[in-house]
């Protein structure tokens, strides 16, 4: 999968970073969490396809993480095609998306079916074959969730090992393939002899917060970790007032959650240049670096 960061900026966009918005592609689903003021633009500057946005994470209703929907939502119903686009967002969702639909004058071509989350811990919002995406209460100003992208894991079949035991491609074969043992010419074949296991990745984003231990039970093992950090360490007070974390506490929920790799997000404007928050970050997780306008991100 491929996730491309479009906005880097908290609250306002400015000349370098737009307001939050990421697009994850999934085998060519757009997916895209949060959608801030000028995401189409940033869309069209990333080289990405509006039309094949089929879902759409909300983590909050701040303009800076909502903003973009209206035009968005607009121009995919501009296609002859029939599009279904699903909305997740916390609660409220469905209120503010039908009074955002109702502002604009435009033909409804698009079907938009909302789900609000409303967690009590670590849920599951969606699931489909290959993936599923987990849900979790934040500590913001406002209800706000945090998600994680878990792909399924895949069961990978040793045909070669079958084959030089004289065993035929076949319908037999997809015993293996759902977990089972193969019966093969009366021969037991058993699955753990003649499969190995390619692990699912995982994408957390954590989203406008403050520090708190859902933070890293959402972010837990992940191969990579979008977190916010609107402030450095110097400013911490600052952070805690404004329901915010600094890129140190960023890092210290990268290492209780051994994600593998941080990506900070969501810088305060005041940081023209990023350097002090991300050496903050980096002196507790190596690992760490600082995301910027379309960055692109495959694992
Ligand atoms: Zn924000
Ligand atoms: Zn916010």
């Amino acid at each position: 999968m491929k996730l491309t960061i479009l906005g880097t900026s908290c609250m306002v966009p400015t000349k370098e970073r737009n307001v939050s918005s990421h697009y994850l592609d999934y085998k060519g689903e757009g997916i895209l969490f949060d959608c801030g003021e000028g995401t189409q633009r940033q869309m069209n500057i990333g080289g990405l396809n509006r039309h094949k946005i089929k879902k759409i994470f909300l983590t909050h209703w701040h303009g800076d993480h909502v903003s973009g929907l209206i035009g968005l939502i607009q121009t995919i119903g501009n296609k002859e095609e029939a599009h279904v686009l699903d909305i997740f967002g916390p609660k409220e969702t469905k209120k503010r998306i039908s009074s955002l639909i109702e502002s604009c004058d435009f033909q409804k071509k698009v079907e938009i079916k909302i789900k609000e989350a409303n967690p009590r811990g670590l849920e599951k919002i969606y699931e489909n074959k290959d993936y599923f995406v987990e849900v979790i209460n934040l500590y913001h100003s406002i209800p706000t969730i945090g998600y994680r992208f878990v792909e399924k894991d895949k069961i990978k079949i040793r045909i070669s090992k079958l084959k030089r035991e004289g065993v035929k491609e076949g319908p037999h074969i997809k015993r293996l393939q759902e977990g089972k043992d193969m019966i093969y010419k009366g021969k037991t074949y058993k699955n753990k002899d003649y499969t190995s296991v390619i692990k699912g990745k995982i994408f957390s984003y954590v989203p406008d917060t403050a520090y708190g231990p859902n933070c890293v039970k959402i972010a837990e093992n992940a191969d990579i970790l979008l977190c916010e950090s609107t402030f450095a360490h110097s400013l911490s007070e600052k952070a805690k007032e404004t329901k915010h974390i600094t890129s140190r506490e960023a890092a210290q929920i990268a290492s209780q959650a051994n994600a593998k790799k941080l990506i900070l997000t969501h810088f305060s404007q005041r940081y023209t240049e990023i350097k002090e928050v991300l050496d903050d970050a980096k002196d507790i997780f190596p690992n760490t670096e600082a995301g910027f306008d379309f960055m692109k991100v495959v694992f």
